[in-house]
């Protein structure tokens, strides 16, 4: 990389820094910039930008959305009893994509790891409960993976049910072990919520 122009070699060297982009494909994305029309760099700048500047997370469930609320929390059309708790924004796409679920969703941005320090105070556990002791919600479906830490935030959660008027199942196993939520397909996925089973009911 040292042959390159420092301006070229500085783009390089930040496109490598995005997940699963190497130096080459890094290399690729740079030289494809310089054979495209200037006004395609500018409108990859003002998108970069932009996504930062109009995307939060919803106030209330933490999916990705530009306004306080998302379109699925303001979607009057759902139903109300049922929420499915997933880790990530990414796991909420891919059961809309699935097309089945038509309750409501509860983001906790991460999931339990003891051994990397993440505890309960870390994650959306203490806004799951608010939620809950609204009391409108009658099912929490726990749609988190099958990795371990997938694991302790389940029986996190299920602990925290106990003495709570709702009805705590999980998604049929299999279905990510090995994988994150989003790699999974959508026939695949809308099975996984079809065969929940209760862990608390
Ligand atoms: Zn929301």
């Amino acid at each position: 990389m040292k042959a390159y122009p420092p301006s070229i070699a500085n783009l390089i060297q930040a496109f490598s820094k995005f997940p699963g982009i190497g130096p080459r494909s890094a290399e690729r994305m740079v030289f494809y910039l310089l054979k495209s029309e200037p006004q395609e760099s500018h409108r990859m700048a003002d998108l970069i930008v932009r996504v930062k500047e109009h995307t939060f997370f919803c106030s209330q469930c933490f999916n990705l959305s530009e306004a306080k609320l998302c379109h699925i929390c303001t979607d009057e059309n759902r139903n109300p009893e049922e929420l499915l708790v997933v880790e990530d924004p990414k796991d909420v796409i891919a059961f809309e994509k699935a097309g089945t679920f038509r309750g409501y969703y509860h983001v906790l941005l991460g999931s339990l790891s003891p051994q990397e320090g993440i505890g309960p105070d870390e994650i959306r556990l203490k806004e799951l409960l608010q939620r809950v002791d609204k009391g409108t919600i009658k099912e929490v479906i726990l749609g988190t993976s099958a990795r371990s830490e997938g694991e302790a935030t389940v029986l996190y959660i299920s602990e925290l049910m106990k003495n709570r008027p709702v009805t705590v199942t999980r998604i049929a196993r299999g279905v990510s072990v090995g994988h994150t939520l989003e790699f999974t397909d959508q026939a695949t996925l809308a099975r996984a919520l079809e065969g929940r089973h209760a862990v608390k009911s």
